[in-house]
């Protein structure tokens, strides 16, 4: 337990986007130079023999560990429990709420309500859970009108597909910092700072933001830095300990961690995050439109926290441009998006604006 608590938290903390310095796990001395070998702690024959014997069992257990990703068909490394996705939760939980505190809005603030009304409809939307203290016995209901009017009979048949734990309980944290412009999930948790809401614009930009942060979650992609780090770690002692390091590990490090989340892994959020959002009936529309928004804020000016881990590239908006069609289908495919247009278009409805503040 005391090594996974010190990979959790010699790791790019993937909740947070933040990094964390892993050179004190670096077998190299501190201070030392970056590259040229270091000396060998055993002679030739025998650091040979335990370098292949541990690169064969190391080399058996990252290729017993892999796995083809959903929606992608990506294969990747996944070595994580059940129980050691529970910590990270737990971790995620209890650091957030005390990296934010006293700046956390209340449950009952207006804003604090609307990020919790998109996240319920995005996680009951795709069976992913319910929020914190609304209990999975109780839903509540099951797909709340975005616009305002109730919603009829039959909302209850949509099927559901059982994407991650049903079970899953959500905490919602808005973060009243208007100069840090964040969104991010963990398994279990939604953190949004009020300096986002002006990119999000409408209640459908943020569902845009929270879909893509939520589809990180369903595409277990904490778990999945978490198990890089599993491995990287041996691997960097190992290196060290046959003399073979060569300033490898650095760049090793530098590659997993330094880079937040790698272009595969955004682009499958991306991906997962617009079918979410479409199928809690949020329109698709709102997303490549948010990045589009985010290009446009990024000139100029220091770089946020969230664009460092979101580069908004033109790739980035055609994808999702490129996705829009699918969605739509999607959308079209719940009756209950299919009865809210009609309100809508019948002058039943009308959107909400963004409360922000
Ligand atoms: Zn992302």
């Amino acid at each position: 337990m005391k090594a996974f608590s010190r990979v959790l938290r010699a790791q790019q903390k993937p909740w947070t986007g933040s990094r964390v310095s892993t050179r004190f796990y670096s077998p190299r001395p501190s201070g030392g130079p970056l590259s040229g070998p270091s000396r060998p702690l055993l002679d030739r024959n025998s650091g040979t023999l335990l370098g292949v014997t541990a690169g064969l069992l190391l080399g058996g257990f990252y290729v017993s560990h892999l796995e083809t990703a959903p929606e992608s068909g990506r294969r990747r490394f996944m070595a994580v429990s059940k129980r050691q996705e529970e910590l990270l939760r737990t971790q995620a939980l209890q650091e957030t709420r005390a990296q934010f505190r006293g700046r956390i809005l209340p449950l009952e603030h207006p804003l604090t309500q609307q990020v919790r009304r998109i996240t319920r409809r995005i996680i009951v939307a795709s069976n992913l859970g319910h929020l914190e203290g609304e209990g999975a016995a109780e839903p509540p209901e099951l797909i709340e009108d975005p616009w305002g009017a109730p919603l009829g009979e039959g909302a209850a048949d949509i099927s559901r597909p059982p994407t991650l734990h049903p079970d899953r309980e959500w905490a919602v944290l808005v973060v009243d910092d208007p100069s840090f412009v964040n969104a991010f999930a963990a398994a279990g948790l939604v953190c949004v700072s009020t300096g986002i809401m002006p990119i999000a614009r409408n209640e459908e930009g943020l569902a845009a933001i929270i879909g893509h942060e939520i589809g990180h979650v369903a595409m277990r992609h904490p778990a999945e830095l978490l198990s890089q780090s599993k491995i990287l770690l041996p691997v960097m002692v190992l290196l060290a300990f046959i003399g073979l390091d060569f300033g490898l590990s650095s760049v090793l490090t530098n590659v997993l961690h330094s880079l937040p989340h790698s272009r595969a892994l955004e682009t499958e959020a991306d991906t997962v995050g617009l079918k979410l959002m479409s199928r809690a009936c949020y329109d698709p529309a709102a997303a490549p439109r948010v990045f589009e928004d985010m290009s446009r804020l990024e000139k100029g000016s220091q770089v946020p926290s969230f664009f460092r881990t979101h580069p908004p590239t033109a790739d980035r908006v055609a994808h999702l441009k490129t996705l829009l069609p699918e969605s739509y289908n999607i959308y079209n495919a719940n009756p209950e998006c299919v009865q809210l247009e009609e309100m809508r278009a019948r002058g039943l409805l009308r959107r909400v604006r963004m409360n922000v503040i």
